[in-house]
């Protein structure tokens, strides 16, 4: 212990909110055992990469910074260089391989003792890999509750059991294992004592989460009546998940925010057979019927990947033909990268490049078009407004969040950073609102 008291680290995170959690935890483990924040890269000890494994691109680009911290090491001030998350699960010994400077490597399940291989590196052993399994879930005492303002993560789940063949995810994090609600809750009455007035519950496939008798939609209740706390968010969700008792829930919970992310990753049925996503495109759109009966204005997002192996261009249509009878407020949409050890590496037909390429550019033509025409639909009316940032640039410099997640700019701050105001939308550009705060405050 006392040798790690005082030493300085900084930590990089790639990928999803996941990971983003993840680094809350491991920067909570740090702290409490006396390492500090560094003011910049040169003044770290400590430099922990936590890592992604779901593009090839996010590997590579990991390896890349490797390979500068590398030379930093041999300079400077740099003791220990370590990687965690996912990559480092998958490929451990690539790391090791490629990144010869890496002190330590662990995976998804074993952060949380990173403190201890700091000891046993600063004893002389190294490099050490701990990539094992079937660890509990992470303590909500071990987090950071205070390190990210009045906004945080809270992973209610862990793990996949879904297969869709296109990903990585039931390899680098296990199978699925939801935490005790009464756990949940705990984090969430520490989190909302801390100052935290917006959570955001999270799991791969968040609205699968059951604990016995306790499904998503009984937490969703349970997290509601928790005093303090304003709005609760979650991500992501399985379309098969979606159930009436889940919308009910979004629905009636005040605090809970009638925004739904549902990846579709296509819109043709043979693509989503072959992609392992357990329905149709009937059933998916069926899913959203449900959602916009329950909610009416419900704000929906989703993932869509282009060119999996054998999507013809009457197929890739079907997806462009889903975009326009959605309608959604957004969408991430990938090319298809494929992943070692998934099912969907090994399937023939793969589409060349240029056709991905050209068929992603359709695709987000389409999608900031929609998206368009759902927010200038929203001028004139009225959101509740959450204060995100009074400094942004330009005339416009205060930045605001509303329940359906979008961006809202505004003037002049109606009040400080964590408020919620009534604010009528003036105009739009693009995924951006703008607004000028009406008088009524509202929570
Ligand atoms: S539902 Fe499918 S895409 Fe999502 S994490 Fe599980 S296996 Fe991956």
């Amino acid at each position: 212990m006392l040798m790690l008291d005082g030493m300085t680290f900084h930590l990089e995170t790639y990928g999803c909110q996941m990971n983003v959690h993840d680094s809350m935890v491991i920067e909570g483990v740090l702290r409490r055992r006396g390492l500090r924040s560094a003011d910049g890269l040169g003044d770290a000890q400590v430099i922990i990469l936590n890592t992604c494994s779901i593009r090839e691109k996010a590997e590579e680009k990991v390896f890349g910074r490797l390979g500068e911290l590398a030379s930093l090491k041999e300079r400077g001030n740099l003791t220990v260089l370590g990687v965690s998350g996912c990559m480092a699960q998958r490929t451990a010994e690539r790391v090791l391989e490629r990144a010869p400077a890496v002190d330590f490597v662990t995976g998804t399940e074993t952060f949380p003792t990173i403190p201890r291989l700091l000891e046993r590196i600063l004893a002389g052993e190294r490099p050490i890999v701990d990539v094992s399994t079937g660890h509990p879930l992470p303590e909500p005492a071990e987090r950071s509750l205070d390190v990210n303002g009045f906004r945080a993560f809270v992973s209610i789940m862990r793990g996949c059991d879904k297969r869709c063949a296109f990903c990585v995810v039931p390899t680098t994090r296990g199978p699925e294992r939801s935490r005790k609600p009464d756990e949940v809750v705990a984090e969430v009455r520490a989190l909302a004592a801390a100052g935290v007035i917006e959570v955001t519950l999270l799991g791969q496939t968040v609205n699968s989460y059951r604990d016995g008798a306790t499904g998503f939609a009984e937490l969703l209740r349970a997290v509601d009546a928790v005093e303090g706390i304003e709005r609760i968010r979650f991500t992501t969700n399985h379309p098969n998940d979606m159930t009436e008792q889940v919308l009910d829930a979004v629905a009636s919970c005040p605090k809970v925010c009638e925004h739904l992310h549902l990846p579709a990753q296509s819109g043709s049925t043979r693509v989503l057979a072959a992609m392992g996503r357990g329905y149709t495109r009937e059933k998916y759109l069926r899913v959203i019927e449900s959602s916009r009966a329950w909610m009416p204005h419900v704000s929906l997002t989703t993932d869509i990947i282009v060119g999996f192996p054998g999507e013809t261009e009457e197929e890739f249509r079907d997806t462009l033909s889903l975009v326009e009878e959605v309608r959604y407020d957004g969408a991430y949409t990938f090319k298809y990268s494929p992943r070692e050890g998934t099912p969907a590496a090994s399937l023939p037909d793969s589409v060349p490049v240029p056709v991905m390429k050209e068929r992603l550019a359709r695709l987000n033509e389409r999608v900031r078009a929609l998206s368009d025409e759902v927010n200038r639909g929203l001028v004139g009316s009225e959101q509740g407004v959450m204060i995100e940032a009074l400094d942004v640039d330009g005339p416009w410099a205060v930045r605001g969040r509303t329940r359906t997640n979008k961006t809202l700019l505004l003037e002049r701050a109606p009040g400080p950073v964590g408020s919620v105001h009534r604010v009528r939308v003036s105009r739009t550009r693009g995924l951006t609102l703008y607004g000028v705060p009406v008088p009524e405050p509202v929570v």
